[in-house]
């Protein structure tokens, strides 16, 4: 089922021998299977059947326009957070009609642009933000589609920091509070109210959560057609989970039919934003242990990537499984907490793994696909990993390395 696996006792992506890849383009390298982010999208798509719908990537789990590309190509729509998702998706060749805004903190000149290119719908996360929207509007002459950000109030049970749907977090409106700010919007001369959005958090395992949002925002599409106002799209976010390491997520397809009997409605479109679910078992991240670090308390084996290629780790706790890229056939297993070499205490990818290892090998940190390269960072002045994808036999450099130059080259000394 993975694209990633072990020919020969060597780890290839899909038909490449990555450590082929690692002596040609270097180590921290991120490493993408363009047929499994293909097969995952396409999952999403089909599951829909004859439902009226649209898949729209998370562009912020991985932007890379090569990435963003292959999933236009498909038909693909995107949920960008930023300007710059949007620069990206329009460089991809994109099609604007089929971007969803999301974000709490839109800039008036971010609003603009999505305007002027016609994006297809701005998801609102507050009555602020929908006053700015109008204003914005107004000035070009332009009615912005919109949907609201609902928070439903379900518990999406997963790390806190990733959990949106609760009440005490910085996401959505109030669900309670939603009808007032739909009547605002509907009265509104430059805004069109089209849809709800919600998006209740991320690694979600199970499916009830998902359930349980798609039901209060069905109770608020029925209130607001009671009070006139008529939804054409429920756009019920991302956050299907996946499988790092023993998680048993629901199937893509079996989370699509749940929400379908849900809906029990084959008129009103349907607009998912899975991100992580298409994008995190589709790269690995490739590292080479620089030294072996025995101590009293602890094995160290200190390796060439750190939390500013990877900060899941270092910043959820997260857990990503690290694999030999090359099978040893002697030597003995011990137990490695596996460091970078940014000088913070929490610059680990992984603590305690069993692994056979020699200075100089290298390892795989696997479902590195998503939120890992976007969330680089060049602390410690560190260029960020080159990123390669690659399909069957074929090998495409998608963003070198960095060179120092780039990390630099715009500064300047005074005087
Ligand atoms: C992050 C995010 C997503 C994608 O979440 P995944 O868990 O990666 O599927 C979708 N929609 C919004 C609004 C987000 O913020």
């Amino acid at each position: 089922m993975s694209q990633f696996n072990y020919q020969n006792q060597t780890l290839f992506a899909e038909n490449v021998c990555v450590s082929q890849l690692a002596q040609t383009y270097g180590t921290p390298l991120y490493v993408y299977s363009k047929t499994e982010f293909e097969q995952r999208w396409k999952m999403f798509d089909e599951a829909f059947a004859d439902q009226p719908h649209l898949v729209c990537y998370a562009v912020k789990t991985n932007s890379n326009i090569a990435i963003l590309n292959v999933l236009a190509k498909l038909g693909s729509g995107f949920d960008i957070v930023s300007r710059g998702e949007l620069e990206r998706v329009l460089r991809a060749g994109g099609d604007p009609k089929k971007v969803v805004f999301s974000g709490v903190a839109k800039q008036s000149v971010e609003i603009q642009r999505a305007l002027e290119v016609g994006i297809r719908c701005f998801n609102i996360e507050s009555f602020a933000e929908l006053d700015r929207i109008q204003t914005v509007a107004k000035q070009m002459d332009i009615v912005a589609p919109v949907s609201i950000r609902v928070n439903p109030d379900v518990d999406a049970q997963t790390h806190p920091y990733i959990s949106t749907g609760l009440k005490d977090n910085k996401f959505g409106v109030d669900i309670e509070k939603a009808p007032e700010l739909y009547q605002t919007a509907a009265n509104y001369s430059h805004i069109n109210p089209i849809g709800i959005d919600c998006h209740i958090g991320s690694q979600l395992t199970q499916i009830a959560p998902f359930v349980d949002a798609l039901e209060r925002v069905l109770k608020l599409k029925q209130h607001l057609a009671d009070n006139g106002i008529e939804i054409h799209h429920l756009d019920l976010g991302g956050g299907l989970g996946i499988t790092y390491t023993d998680e048993t997520p629901p199937e893509v397809a079996s989370y699509i039919q749940a929400l379908l009997k849900k809906l029990d409605d084959s008129s009103v479109e349907v607009i998912i934003e899975p991100g992580r679910a298409i994008a995190g078992n589709a790269g690995i991240l490739v590292t080479e242990v620089e030294y072996l670090k025995p101590t009293d308390h602890k094995n160290f084996a200190i390796i060439d990537a750190a939390m500013n290629d990877l900060i899941r780790p270092a910043l959820y706790q997260a857990y990503q499984r690290i694999e030999p890229v090359k099978l040893h056939s002697d030597g003995t297993k011990a137990k490695w907490d596996i460091v970078g070499p940014v000088c913070e205490t929490g610059d680990f990818l992984g603590k305690d793994r069993e692994l056979n290892l020699q200075a100089g090998d290298l390892l795989a940190v696997m479902s590195a696909g998503a939120y890992g390269f976007t969330m680089a960072s060049n602390y410690n002045t560190r260029p960020r990993a080159a990123e390669i994808m690659v399909q069957d036999d074929k090998v495409w450099e998608i963003r070198p390395r960095e060179t120092y130059e780039d990390l630099m080259g715009s500064e300047k000394l005074i005087s």
